[in-house]
């Protein structure tokens, strides 16, 4: 068996194969091949200022199973830890205003979300309270964008101010483009109840937990989550699995004869009884796109690049607003001309205990999305003096970083579009057809837990098809 791609996915989906009896000598040989030097994809930890600190994701959603089940098989379930802060700010008219945790998945369900909603103009407070009272037509079916529903049923500026930094951002999106289908299907349902969304959303929202009833929103390892894949990597060659990093996968043929498929890189040509394909959608469109036109289709989806930029504080030189961080609306104006490259400020140590030393401060800046590539133009030392400008206005500042590392990610995020799950789903029935598993972020959710899973379920589904051959 082969895996092609050593993201987490591609990883699960080899523990997953694996995991039969241990010293089973009838267990399959199984095979993962990765392009990049390294495992991981975007997990990845680096030095800053004398700590090893993540300069990808940092953090994962407590309230799906998928990353604590692994890390607890993997025996380092008292490695994980929990965040050590909630709520966070929108920069909004030039100040810094708390986000009321009232909203219904980012969006204000209710007269007292509106009014605990700094920083809107009386303009867009009347547009949402229309909702309220006489909501406007909107005729939805399988599917629309997030931002058409938000803009038609609340207006442009709750749309731009709120909704997009809070939804689009954490895409790296646009929500006039973004799928709520695949996104947010209550505010989908929401939308097709008709009438007013917000009394839809309020109506649809769980009852608020008892006061210390709910638990961490997000966990983290100690000593950080980046060090999560090739820990896995390592156990799977205890386990016997070959992992072959700097090796990226060239074709995969179909064939008769014993092994129905051939893996092929540029010096080996690897038969297999069952493939899982946990590449970046690109990638795997040019892999099996001649098989089929769904899976050529894959080749369509597009991914938005962005980049972190980590830096060293020494102690705040004004208070840090409450909470994990700041999102910042698109389009906000920038002194030095046109707009801020920096979409959402994270505090990291304040939301993670062990990274917590007296007298310093790290802040992590995101820049990027789908239809702003600015930050690409810079260079890493330019980057990072843009950046830093950009954290002393939004913080109110006067230090620089003593210590800063930029981290670029590609190909990025896949922007889960209108008329997504019907895209991927077709693709892969066509994999399937011939005898392949398709598994990643591409398919099952942005998101460490929701990419786990992806590969652990390809996994099984692989396995099935085995065990039904004759
Ligand atoms: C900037 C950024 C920040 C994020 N922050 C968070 C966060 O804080 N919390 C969270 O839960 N999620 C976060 N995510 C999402 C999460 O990181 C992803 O969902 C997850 O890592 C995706 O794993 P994957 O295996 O699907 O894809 P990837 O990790 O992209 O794996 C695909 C692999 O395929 C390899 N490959 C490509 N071509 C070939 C080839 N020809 N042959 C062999 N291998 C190939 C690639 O090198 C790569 O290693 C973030 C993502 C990004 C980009």
């Amino acid at each position: 068996m082969v895996v092609v791609g050593a993201g987490l996915s591609g990883l699960a989906a080899a523990w997953e194969l694996s995991g039969g009896a241990p010293g089973d000598p009838d267990a399959p040989r199984i095979e993962v091949l990765e392009a990049a030097p390294r495992v991981g994809g975007p997990l990845v930890l680096g030095d800053l200022d004398g700590q090893a600190v993540d300069l990808g994701p940092d953090g994962f959603l407590a309230r799906r199973p998928e990353a604590r089940t692994l890390i607890e098989e993997l025996g380092l379930g008292d490695d994980l830890i929990d965040i050590g802060a909630s709520g966070a700010s929108l920069w909004l008219r030039g100040e810094l205003r708390a986000i009321p945790r009232s909203l219904a998945l980012g969006v204000p369900a209710s007269r007292a979300a509106l009014r605990e909603l700094g920083g809107l103009s009386w303009h867009a407070r009347v547009a949402a309270w229309r909702d309220w009272l006489a909501p406007r037509a909107l005729h939805v079916g399988e599917d629309a964008s997030i931002g058409q529903i938000v803009r038609t049923k609340l207006g442009d500026e709750i749309a731009r101010s709120v909704v997009e930094p809070l939804v689009g951002g954490i895409q790296a999106g646009r929500i006039d483009d973004l799928s709520a289908a695949a996104l947010l299907p209550g505010l989908l349902a929401a939308a097709q109840r008709g009438g007013s969304l917000m009394r839809a959303l309020a109506a649809a929202a769980p009852p608020p937990a008892p006061a210390g009833a709910s638990g961490p929103a997000f966990h983290s390892l100690r000593g950080g989550l980046g060090a999560l894949p090739q820990t896995l990597a390592d156990r799977l060659v205890a386990r016997g699995v070959v992992v072959r990093t700097a090796t990226p996968v060239q074709a995969l043929r179909r064939v008769t004869g014993e092994h129905p498929l051939v893996v092929e890189t540029a010096t080996t040509a690897t038969p297999a009884d069952a493939v899982v394909v946990a590449t970046p959608a690109a990638v795997t469109a040019a892999l099996l796109g001649s098989w089929d036109p769904d899976l050529a289709a894959l080749g369509s989806i597009r991914y938005a690049a962005a980049a972190m930029v980590s830096a060293s504080y020494p102690e705040a030189t004004a208070p840090l607003p409450a909470g994990t961080g700041v999102l910042v609306p698109l389009g906000t104006p920038w002194a030095g001309g046109g707009t801020l490259i920096v979409t959402a400020l994270t505090f990291l140590d304040r939301k993670w205990e062990p990274l917590r030393q007296p007298g310093r401060v790290l802040v992590r800046a995101h820049v990027g999305r789908s239809d702003d590539q600015r930050y690409a133009a810079f260079d890493d030392e330019h980057l990072g003096a843009r950046v830093a400008d950009e954290i002393a206005l939004v913080l109110g500042w006067s230090s620089r970083p003593t210590a800063s590392r930029v981290q670029r990610f590609l190909p990025g995020l896949p922007q889960y579009t209108v008329g997504y799950a019907d895209l991927v789903a077709r693709a892969r029935d066509a994999a399937a057809r011939g005898g392949v598993d398709l598994a990643g972020s591409t398919y099952d959710g942005v998101g460490i837990p929701a990419s786990i899973g992806s590969g652990r379920r390809a996994a099984r589904a692989a396995l099935m098809r085995l065990a039904a051959r004759p």
